[in-house]
């Protein structure tokens, strides 16, 4: 049996303590040493040293359930760098265990902007024609599918007319950075989900930034992060589109880049990792790392501007890649802290993945399921009219379950509830002056 010459960096720190056993999810659903993350470093030392082989599937199996989550990283008091041992691990073994083709289609498609146009646009039209509303509670994946999509419904924003036409003078002020700013310079990461199938969640991020101060940058050549290529072992695709992303937000004069993507942001502060081996593009993606931004960081560290906004009960959901990827989870509840009539409490289980993790709730259905479970049950629990979370994965994984469930609470991102606080107090205002 041959090594496949996985780098062990960071396997190594893992003193086998279990701290990280309680954190992980698969181990709590599944109970099985394999599927936690000392079992599975354990399996990532075995194939390294060539006593385990990758073509191996009971091996391949507990690796492919892992969901990329790190939770086990922020409980590690050993420091073992586990997201990047993983991904290491399944670039590494990928000749051994190809990327199945429905996620090779799925991968191929987001690395192609002309494809991903396209089948964005024809989803879109799904979502139009009601047909993701029909069939969103079928049983199986297409009900499943169904919901996802469903999920990303958002309704025309209301208001007078002259409450749309300051939204629009404001968003065409974000557009031109014309609003006399006085903070830094950012450019906005549009994304391939957010800016196909949540283009609202976008918009309330350009308005909510350019409300703050921010001056906003255009940036033309924009590319998917090439966080899902990376988390399914397919390295290469992922360095291409750094490339491509780290080329285009140079051009763009920015100080920062916003990004409203949790998953997105964790992936893009980590490029210099990513590019390490590339003499050419390692010291250019280290500098595009340290000015990624999730957008709840610029706007905590801004203040943010207060709002009244209308009383709703909401329920905050960390996602994965903020609180364990960024070790971020002050700024989204400062974001909230600024609109006074919205009551926001954490869910019991907030930090806890919800089972949507890029393609896994697409490639293990059934375990993804079970994951979300629990989240749902707290949620209904809890009374909230709306969950927030900063992640369009988690948005839609957790909004397609409510929405299978039969209930009518909605998730949003806490940069659509800021936003339209602003919005509710602008047209209160113009109530009084009536
Ligand atoms: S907490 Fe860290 S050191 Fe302890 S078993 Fe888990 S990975 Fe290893
Ligand atoms: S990344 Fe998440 S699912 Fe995978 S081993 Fe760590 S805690 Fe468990």
């Amino acid at each position: 049996m041959t090594s496949t010459a996985i780098p062990p960096t960071g396997a190594d720190l893992c003193v086998h303590c279990g701290f990280c056993l309680q954190a992980c999810p698969t181990y709590l659903a599944l109970d099985d040493e394999n599927d936690s993350p000392r079992g599975r470093i354990v399996l990532i030392k075995a194939l390294a040293a060539g006593t385990l082989s990758a073509s191996d599937d009971a091996v391949g199996t507990h690796l492919d359930q892992c969901l990329g989550c790190r939770a086990c990283e922020t409980a590690c008091p050993s420091g073992v760098p586990y997201g990047q041992l993983l991904e290491d691990t399944r670039a590494t073994i990928i000749a051994a265990r190809p990327i199945p083709f429905t996620s090779k289609v799925i991968l191929a498609t987001f690395a192609n902007p002309w494809l991903l146009a396209i089948s964005m646009a024809g989803a879109r039209l799904l979502r139009a024609l009601g047909i993701t509303r029909l069939l969103a509670r079928a049983p199986g994946r297409l009900g499943l599918m169904m919901a996802t999509l469903e999920a990303t419904r958002r309704s025309v924003r209301g208001g007078s007319p002259a409450a749309r036409a300051r939204r629009g003078a404001q968003s065409a002020s974000a557009q031109t950075g014309a609003l006399a700013p006085q903070r830094a310079r950012v450019a906005v990461l549009k994304g391939c989900v957010m800016e196909g199938l949540l283009a609202p969640v976008n918009r309330a991020t350009e308005r909510t930034l350019a409300r703050n101060g921010f001056a906003l940058c255009t940036t033309a050549g924009q590319q998917c992060c090439g966080a899902l290529h990376a988390h399914a072992g397919d390295r290469e695709t992922a360095r291409r589109l750094a490339r491509a992303n780290i080329a285009a937000f140079e051009q763009s004069d920015a100080e920062c880049i916003a990004v409203n993507s949790a998953g997105c942001g964790a992936a893009m502060k980590e490029y210099g990792h990513l590019l390490a081996d590339d003499a050419s593009w390692r010291d250019r993606a280290a500098a595009f790392g340290a000015k990624v931004r999730d957008v709840s960081e610029l706007l905590a560290a801004a203040g943010p501007a207060p709002a009244t906004g209308a009383p709703v009960n909401a329920a905050v959901d960390f996602p994965c890649h903020l609180v364990h990827g960024q070790r971020l989870s002050d700024p989204p509840a400062r974001v909230l802290a600024a609109i006074g009539g919205l009551r926001a409490f954490e869910l019991p289980d907030a930090s806890a993945c919800c089972g949507s993790a890029g393609l896994y709730s697409l490639t293990q259905p059934a375990l993804s399921q079970r994951i979300l479970a629990p989240k749902l049950a707290g949620i209904a629990a809890s009374g909230a009219a709306v969950v927030t979370t900063g992640n369009p994965g988690c948005m839609m994984h957790i909004a397609a379950g409510l929405i299978r469930s039969g209930s009518n609470v909605q998730v949003r991102h806490p940069v659509e509830l800021l936003d339209a606080a602003y919005e509710y107090d602008a047209c209160q205002g113009e109530g009084q002056e009536r």
